[in-house]
């Protein structure tokens, strides 16, 4: 099905309340004298890791990372220049771009805004109610997949069959139910292999990955959940304070940031997003693995700040999740003071630095494992040398000359 955007009605009818709603919003991402709230972004350093242990490969769930603030902080929008200006300019006097990708990415959000918003509200009202399983689901499928120019998304298949509508499958032969139950609700993802990394260094499986794109990271109380005989829902509830400084969604950011820069040698620019929710917050962390900056977004509430016009879900979240999922087309990369704030990833995983820049994949990781390998290894260096010595041993014994 082909998307012709000269057609598109929605330029012309999006309405001036909207405008208005949104042009409050942007504030917070570009103001921080702004009353309501400011989303910064905060350059992180790594001061402890075991990106890199000489022992072993750590699975997300276990990955250790330590990390403190720089002092300076900046607005949000300052990675997206574009995409904040090709909202400026349509709130302005309705400028659409003249490029047809970026004119469908923008209606993207023109339509959610316009045409979903109601129905996708009121589904994510009650966010608390959700498993952290279900509620990824329920954001992937309901924001994130709805504001990407595909809504194609892999959920990790090991948390299939847990939880509300995802044992299940819709009419469709192929679509799995939502978990929000409603109207038989189709999710536009499925269920498959999210593992990334490389058994050597940091790996394991992220929660959902956006059009093989964006990745939403997960954290060891989902893993649990998801293992045989795991928690119970309300034990796994996620604290929205364990999304600051979170080293496993960090760990997952890195790896991931790594793997794109290698898929995609021809990217403008390599500060690749990783988001983490909550059922009340969301939070969003940036990677370049070319100037080894690394950074942290503050929390953004899902619900309350600036109300739109019809429920109570935060436009700036909707703004953010946007501008993250459709980065390719909206980010601009880091700035270039911020080039000197390095993460220190690079010497902390100094040891297994090629690993991360060459040798990440993305699917089937961790089934290479060497766990008997490395007997193999001790047994051949050692055994010739020890058959030796026996033999030489056995001599000494047996030569009846010497008694
Ligand atoms: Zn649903």
């Amino acid at each position: 099905m082909s998307y012709d955007s000269d057609d598109d009605r929605v330029f012309v009818e999006f309405p001036k309340s909207l405008v208005n709603a949104l042009n409050i919003g942007l504030d917070s991402l570009m103001d921080e004298t702004n009353w309501m709230g400011y989303i910064s972004l905060t350059p992180l350093k790594i001061l402890n890791s075991n990106a890199a242990d000489c022992h072993e490969g750590f699975p997300f769930s276990k990955a250790y990372c330590c990390t403190e603030k720089y002092s300076t902080q900046y607005s949000f929008g300052s990675v997206f220049r574009k995409g904040i200006s090709m909202l400026i300019e349509f709130m302005l006097h309705r400028t659409v771009p003249d490029n047809k990708q970026e004119k469908f990415v923008l209606s993207k959000l023109l339509h959610y805004l316009f045409d979903y918003l109601d129905t996708d509200a009121e589904i994510m009202k009650n966010m608390e109610m959700y498993t952290e399983t279900e509620l990824t689901a329920v954001i992937a499928n309901h924001l994130f997949g709805k504001l990407s120019t595909s809504s194609c998304f892999t959920i990790d298949k090991q948390c299939k069959g847990k939880g509300r509508g995802q044992g299940g499958r819709g009419s469709k032969k192929t679509s799995p139910l939502c978990p929000c139950e409603k109207n038989d609700c189709v999710l536009s993802g499925d269920f498959g292999d999210t593992s990334i990394g490389n058994w050597m260094v940091w790996h394991g499986n992220v929660n959902v990955i956006i059009n093989n794109e964006v990745v939403i990271g997960s954290q060891d109380v989902e893993e649990k959940d998801c293992s045989p005989g795991g928690k119970s829902p309300v034990e796994v509830k996620l604290k929205s304070n364990s999304l600051s400084r979170n080293p496993q969604v960090i760990a997952q950011n890195i790896v991931f940031s790594f793997l794109q820069k290698h898929r995609h040698p021809e990217s403008e620019n390599f500060l690749f997003p990783c988001i983490g929710v909550t059922g009340k917050d969301m939070i969003v962390y940036f990677y370049d693995s070319m100037h080894d900056v690394l950074l942290e977004s503050t929390l953004i509430p899902l619900h309350g700040m600036i109300p739109s016009a019809v429920s109570n879900i935060n436009l700036v979240a909707i703004v953010v999740s946007w501008l993250v999922v459709n980065y390719k087309y909206l980010c601009d990369g880091v700035m270039e003071e911020m080039k000197t704030m390095k993460a220190e990833f690079f010497s902390q995983a100094e040891a297994k630095l090629a690993v991360y820049k060459f040798d990440l994949k993305a699917g089937e990781v961790g089934n290479s494992c060497p766990v008997d390998d490395s007997q193999d290894k001790v047994k051949n260096v050692h055994h010739p040398f020890l058959m030796d010595l026996k033999k030489r041993k056995r001599m000494v014994v047996l030569d009846p000359s010497e008694r």
